[in-house]
């Protein structure tokens, strides 16, 4: 594909995702690449508000042209406690852009709405596979599927630009998203906190107002329960290996084939839901 135009149905999606009042259309913009062009509303807002601030990761090159991994960072009011930080991580396989609309639309929400975000810092990563994301393809224009990369020496830029990132900003959470095209229902994976479980099955119910759950008791060949994974693959996007307090980590699963406005609705269900939810978990905590 020619790197200044997206496919017609994600440039339908993002027109559609993005606040109109708010934001300029994806057209009016000048030509850039697919994903600066995707995320110019985003770039926009950052460039208007007081919470919401944008900057890369890092640069790397592919194919003579280059990359960046793209951050933003949405600073919620003040929650009277520590800050909590979480990292919400997408298109860590470059043909599942339903997450990437899913922050965008998140952002958007929370600037409207900075509330939802009381007490947080958010750490958003709408393109975490810029070059399959352009290509339009599950792995990286390197040939590697970058969720099978992590914590094992992996030489892929954007896996060691992220795993740098993980280790910095120690976060209390990481969600990562994603889109199963063999799946007919939500479901999630679990790992790191023992409340990770206690926020996933909110997240799955309140995202099950907009799409099925999953409840097959053998989901990607896991052992499944109510849609809840205890289990994963070696190498996914995950925290620092043997941490004595692991952050809460839940992948989120969207079924790809639905239409992408209702996975896009299902993850920010999912998103404010988790936020809800850990608050009031880190209250109790904090009460006992
Ligand atoms: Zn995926």
């Amino acid at each position: 594909m020619s790197n200044s135009s997206l496919p017609a149905h994600i440039e339908e999606s993002v027109n559609a995702l993005v606040v109109p009042a708010l934001l300029p259309t994806v057209e009016s913009l000048p030509q850039r690449s697919p994903i600066e062009r995707l995320l110019s509303p985003l770039d926009q807002l950052a460039e208007n508000s007081e919470r919401l601030f944008s900057k890369s990761l890092g640069e790397f090159q592919s194919a003579g042209q280059t990359y960046r991994v793209p951050r933003y960072v949405f600073l919620g009011p003040d929650g009277g406690g520590n800050t909590i930080r979480i990292g919400v991580f997408a298109a860590i396989h470059g043909d599942e852009p339903e997450g990437t609309f899913a922050l965008t639309r998140f952002a958007s929400l929370l600037e409207a709405n900075p509330q939802l975000a009381q007490g947080y810092a958010l750490f958003l990563y709408p393109v975490c596979n810029p070059t399959g994301f352009e290509d339009l393809t599950r792995h990286s224009r390197s040939g590697k599927d970058l969720n099978r990369e992590f914590w094992s020496e992996s030489q892929e830029p954007e896996v060691r630009m992220l795993q740098s990132e993980i280790c910095l900003q120690a976060f209390d959470g990481i969600v990562t998203l994603h889109g199963d095209d063999t799946s007919d229902g939500l479901y999630g994976f679990v790992g790191g906190s023992v409340l990770s479980e206690s926020l996933l099955e909110p997240a799955l119910a309140a995202a099950e107002k907009v799409l099925p759950r999953n409840r097959n008791h053998v989901i990607d060949g896991f052992d499944a329960r109510r849609g809840i994974i205890n289990d994963g693959y070696r190498g996914m996007l995950k925290h620092v290996p043997n941490l004595p307090r692991p952050p809460f980590e839940i992948t989120f699963e969207t079924p790809q084939k639905a239409p992408v406005h209702l996975q896009v609705e299902a993850f920010v269900a999912a998103l404010k839901t988790i936020l809800v939810e850990y608050r009031h978990l880190i209250s109790i905590a904090q009460n006992m």
